[in-house]
């Protein structure tokens, strides 16, 4: 069988007053089953508008030029909306960064976490048990006196958890995750990182998880794709990318020792340079007004995805020029 989520060639262009945004430019992803894969990259690089793009929650003004989404080998883009309207919430769930984005403000949670599972599910009160198992199971104390309460009630992080726990009630095969734990602080972050981990294994879900920590991601994911400025320039096995890097973005990124990554609380680094402008020309490497090794292919060509061992791919015109040094 193939990969349960299967992006391949996605372009998207945001319309702007000042032209078209080229958002995401020739993604191909793959998320396997049962697998967690992490898109971390900076401020504006495209993770959302992917994550997005797959749930099928884009704003109007979106507007894929190209490409196909296959999940379980059907291509969400060509489906009837009603079709991927009803994935949502069932095959298919997402967790925010801010968790009010999913709940009602002025509805209880145990209504919400009732009429969210399928009326197929059993009667009230076993979706009510159901509901409170579940809280409990993501670590909300007393869950049974405080299921009658409305979200504000709740702390930033037990917001989190009920998210969570709503995402996970429709035992979905995939889990969109977009920076679920940016809004906490790093102790809370930690525990929620736990937690999905733990729930992804029992579940048995696959999880896109956007993050732009990197810690987060060798603590969760098994692969990771890393974005820049609406490409993904490398992807790979976590341990392959943490510990043999080859484009000099990714290289950037992890400039500390691979080894202290996962203790890390840090965010990316900073690279100096610009981040191109997203409405021009496609012409030449996307980063090459910040690569420190630009050579003159690279202002001409847009680099193709080099295969490095069996299973990293990277865009960069030097795994090329390497190729033909060897040959
Ligand atoms: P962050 O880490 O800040 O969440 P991100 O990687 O999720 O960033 P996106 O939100 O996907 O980035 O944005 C990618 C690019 O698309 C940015 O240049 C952004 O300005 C642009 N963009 C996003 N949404 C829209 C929109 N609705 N209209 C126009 N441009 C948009
Ligand atoms: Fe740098 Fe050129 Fe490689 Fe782009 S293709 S990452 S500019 S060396
Ligand atoms: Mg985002």
């Amino acid at each position: 069988a193939g990969p349960l989520l299967e992006i391949c060639d996605l372009n998207l262009d945001f319309g702007t007053p000042r032209g078209r945004v080229h958002a995401l430019r020739n993604v191909s992803l793959d998320v396997p089953a049962g697998q967690v894969v992490g898109i971390v990259g900076e401020s504006g690089s495209g993770k959302s508008t992917l994550a997005y793009t797959v749930m099928g929650l884009l704003p109007e003004n979106a507007d894929v030029t190209a490409g196909s989404i296959l999940f379980e080998g059907k291509d969400l883009l060509k489906m009837p909306a009603q079709v991927r309207r009803n994935l949502l919430g069932d095959r298919l769930s997402m967790i925010f960064q801010d968790p009010m984005t999913a709940l009602n403000p002025v509805r209880t949670i145990e209504s919400q976490m009732i009429d969210i599972q399928h009326h197929d599910q059993g009667s009230r009160s076993e979706k009510r048990a159901r509901a409170l198992a579940m809280l409990h199971r993501v670590g909300i104390p007393d869950p049974e006196s405080r299921v009658g309460a409305y979200p504000h009630h709740f702390s930033g992080g037990m917001r989190q958890r009920v998210c969570i726990a709503m995402a996970l009630l429709v035992k979905p095969v995939l889990l969109v995750a977009d920076e679920p734990t940016t809004a906490l602080d790093a102790t809370l972050e930690v525990q929620i990182i736990h937690l999905l981990k733990e729930l992804q294994k029992e579940i048995g879900c696959s999880v896109l998880f956007v993050s732009h920590h990197l810690g987060a991601v060798a603590e969760l994911c098994d692969r990771v794709a890393v974005m820049y400025a609406g490409e993904v320039v490398e992807q790979g096995a976590v341990r392959d990318i943490f510990h043999n890097p080859a484009h000099p973005y990714t290289r950037a990124l992890l400039e500390c020792d691979p080894g202290r990554i996962k203790k890390s609380t840090r965010t990316l680094p900073t690279i100096p340079g610009e981040v191109p402008s997203l409405l021009g020309s496609k012409k030449g490497c996307i980063f090459r007004t910040r690569c420190p090794q630009a050579f003159n292919r690279c202002l001409q060509e847009n680099p193709v995805e080099y295969h490095i061992g069996l299973d990293q791919v990277a865009r960069c015109h030097l795994l090329d020029e390497e190729r033909l040094v060897s040959a």
